[in-house]
């Protein structure tokens, strides 16, 4: 119960901070992350509506997949080791932590021998924060001509986990800085018009990210509780 009232919380957050920034809340995906949470909370989840959920451990996803109903969608957002690749291609609807061409490329083999294409995002480091995963700015651009003559990747969009901190306004900045060069991105039309997603912002920075242009939200604890 108190899951559900959270999510309808969370989606009436976003819908005001796209209300705030002239947005239209349909632009906006919400997505309920339920990392280290019992099936239970995810039906719970679901039966209020949530369709679209985020694992950050190639185990934990796979242990939940066949758990849930079919129409889940399956969101990769932790850091995956090349190693690990093999096991998780098919299985998501989008890998938001891709932070090498290396493993771009892993993903790209293992695509090929399915069959399929696999939607990416490249996580990127905006803060440059010594403890963090993902492409610095300005390796991105490269890393893009790199991965788009893989024809089994394709690279959605860009995602970012910024700073942790007690007051959202302080990653303002950060979220704003990601979008422009999102747009940049777009305008050089380096990736063939296929990047659409912007993925940021987390239960305590979510609205800001939105009014910031944000298209995608992971949020764990303002959904399920504290972990
Ligand atoms: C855990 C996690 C989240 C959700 O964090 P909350 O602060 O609980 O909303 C979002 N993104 C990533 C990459 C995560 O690992």
């Amino acid at each position: 119960m108190e899951i559900q009232t959270n999510l309808h919380r969370t989606k009436d957050e976003i819908a005001g901070a796209c209300q705030r920034a002239g947005r239209d809340p349909g632009d906006v995906t919400l997505i309920a992350v339920s990392k280290t949470k019992p099936i239970e909370l995810l039906q719970e989840a679901y039966d209020g509506g949530a369709r679209e959920f985020g694992e950050n451990r190639v185990q934990e996803l796979l242990t939940k997949i066949p758990l849930m109903p079919k129409d889940v969608k399956w969101h990769l957002i932790g850091h995956l080791q090349t190693n690990k690749v093999r096991q998780i291609i098919g299985k998501t609807c989008l890998i938001h932590s891709v932070d090498s061409v290396k493993l771009a490329g892993e993903i790209e083999k293992e695509s090929k021998k399915k069959g399929i294409v696999t939607d990416i995002l490249l996580e990127v480091n905006v803060a440059r924060e010594e403890s963090k995963f993902g492409f610095l700015l300005e390796e991105v651009e490269e890393a893009l001509r790199s991965i788009r003559i893989f024809s089994h990747v394709k690279v959605c969009g860009l995602m970012t986990v910024a700073p942790f901190v007690e007051d959202a306004e302080k990653n303002r900045a950060v979220f704003r800085k990601l979008y422009d060069f999102y747009v940049d991105m777009k305008t050089k039309n380096i990736d063939n018009g296929s990047m659409t997603i912007l993925s940021m912002g987390m239960t305590g920075d979510f609205q800001v990210a939105v009014e910031e242009g944000s298209t995608m939200v992971r949020v764990g604890t303002g959904i399920f509780g504290a972990r």
